[in-house]
């Protein structure tokens, strides 16, 4: 039978380019939109880029746009061309200012007020435009956003609050029980912690000042809260699809943007009666050379960069191979190449260059692709996320190949020696069952090798890095 999969990565500041940080999201979608089609399963995997909220109409104005609209325009292109050569299999890469999102959260909001789920009242508080967040005193160190470094602003006017507070007892219970899952469980524990120690107050989900952003309908002076505007995203995105696809089946995100996932979106799907979606996973953060990453103290690697210089295949595999899924980790450049010349260039590379390069030697023909191979049971890996683990597993069998053609030596036999047309067979099993494992994680080189075992012409797959 077949099964639906929805998976989403949270949207992506427009204002941003792609960096290392958001790719890692993003790629880890893909494997797993890559491995459950490969099952046979019917796939959604959506992504896309946040462009209302002061932040942005500040950005635009900085940046020369007279609108706003047309700077999102200019910046979308960076964000798709950043997952085309990452080689990202999106069905649908969606945006805030979409007419058909727009009008979906419209109607969403309004629907909330009619039934009482949102109120007029006056705001007063904090808020930091870099987060995009109301603030508490107590989220602040030295009177300061700690993400930021900076004073969040004094906010004084009407708002339309949503009654998020009347919703702390279900959440806690649900969550407990895992009818919504939070994973790792470090992170339903800390969603879990925090429900119970503090009580939650209603949450302004309009802004006065803020004329880039979505209308309220009943009022419209107001604009829809950034945040409710972008959560919404997973709805409205599989609008006409969602008798099949809702509710999504997972949404990754990091762990920084935990609360509004595991607390505020699935309040808004409780109001609005939807069911809530079935998973949330949020992965650690890495730093750069033991360094936060950061865009204004120039710690950071764009994609671009790294696709340009490794390839796809070489950056999707070392970012989901240097850190186990879900927990913080580092990641540098040069852990990149170094994965890049050790595992790709010297254990994969060569091993499928020496097996090709022997079996066009003994005029065999590239018949192996019509054998069947076992699978190397990663599926259950898959399903907890466990990339590193899978990765690990795959390149363990790369390791074992390689061991193989150094033991058996098959370059001492001669041509027509039945025992060589044995070995060069077992090798050509071997790496094509590599090859298969490989593919949702580097879909090019298992493209690649495939191509190679049929047409045995042997190229370097990991050619060196100038
Ligand atoms: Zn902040």
């Amino acid at each position: 039978m077949t099964k639906k999969f929805y998976v989403t990565t949270p949207l992506y500041y427009s204002n941003d380019k792609a960096h290392v940080g958001s790719a890692y999201t993003t790629i880890a979608a893909d494997v797993l939109a890559r491995w459950r089609r490969s099952l046979g399963d019917d796939v959604y995997y959506q992504t896309g880029v946040d462009e209302h909220g002061a932040k942005m109409e500040k950005a635009a104005k900085l940046a020369g746009f007279k609108n706003p609209k047309e700077f999102c325009d200019y910046q979308t292109q960076f964000w798709k061309k950043a997952w085309q050569d990452l080689n990202i299999s999106y069905d649908f890469f969606i945006r805030t200012t979409d007419t058909e999102h727009e009008q979906f959260v419209q109607r969403f909001i309004k629907k909330l007020w009619d039934k009482g789920e949102i109120y007029k009242g006056k705001y007063e508080g904090l808020y930091c435009l870099g987060c995009e967040e109301f603030k508490e005193p107590s989220d602040l160190i030295d009177e300061k956003c700690p993400m930021h470094n900076s004073k969040p602003q004094k906010i004084k006017e009407i708002n339309y609050f949503f009654k998020l507070s009347k919703y702390q007892k279900i959440l806690i219970g649900l969550i407990e029980s895992d009818k919504f899952k939070i994973k790792p469980k470090e992170r339903k524990n800390e969603v879990l912690g925090f429900l119970k120690k503090e009580k939650l107050k209603d949450i302004s989900v309009s802004r006065e000042k803020v004329v880039w952003g979505i209308q309220l309908p009943w009022d419209k002076k107001q604009t829809v809260y950034c945040w409710v505007d972008a959560l919404l995203n997973y709805l409205s995105g599989i609008e006409s699809k969602s008798k099949i696809f809702w509710p999504a089946d997972l949404h990754l995100i990091g762990k920084d943007i935990l609360k509004f996932h595991a607390v505020l979106w699935p309040a808004l799907l409780l109001a609005g009666g939807y069911k809530l979606s079935k998973k949330i996973f949020a992965h650690g953060f890495f730093t750069l050379q033991g360094k936060k990453i950061s865009k204004t103290s120039g710690n950071i690697i764009y994609v671009s960069v790294l696709v340009e210089k490794y390839g796809a295949d070489a950056v999707r595999y070392s970012l989901l191979r240097e850190i186990p899924f879900g927990q913080d980790g580092d990641i540098s450049e040069e852990k990149i190449a170094n994965r890049y010349n050790n595992d790709l260039a010297n254990d994969l590379g060569n091993l499928v260059l020496r097996t090709i390069t022997l079996v066009k030697k003994a005029k065999l023909k590239g018949e192996i692709l019509k054998v069947e191979v076992s699978s190397l049971k990663i599926d259950n890996l898959l399903q907890n996320l466990k990339f590193k683990e899978v990765l690990e597993k795959i390149f363990q069998e790369v390791k074992e190949a390689n061991f193989y053609i150094n033991k058996e030596k098959p370059w001492q036999f001669d041509h027509s020696d039945k025992k060589l047309r044995q070995i060069l067979q077992i090798l050509q099993e071997k790496i094509l069952l590599i090859s298969k494992s490989l593919e949702p994680f580097m879909p090019e080189t298992s493209t690649k090798i495939q191509s190679q075992l049929q047409t045995l012409k042997a190229e370097p797959l990991f050619p060196r890095i100038k």
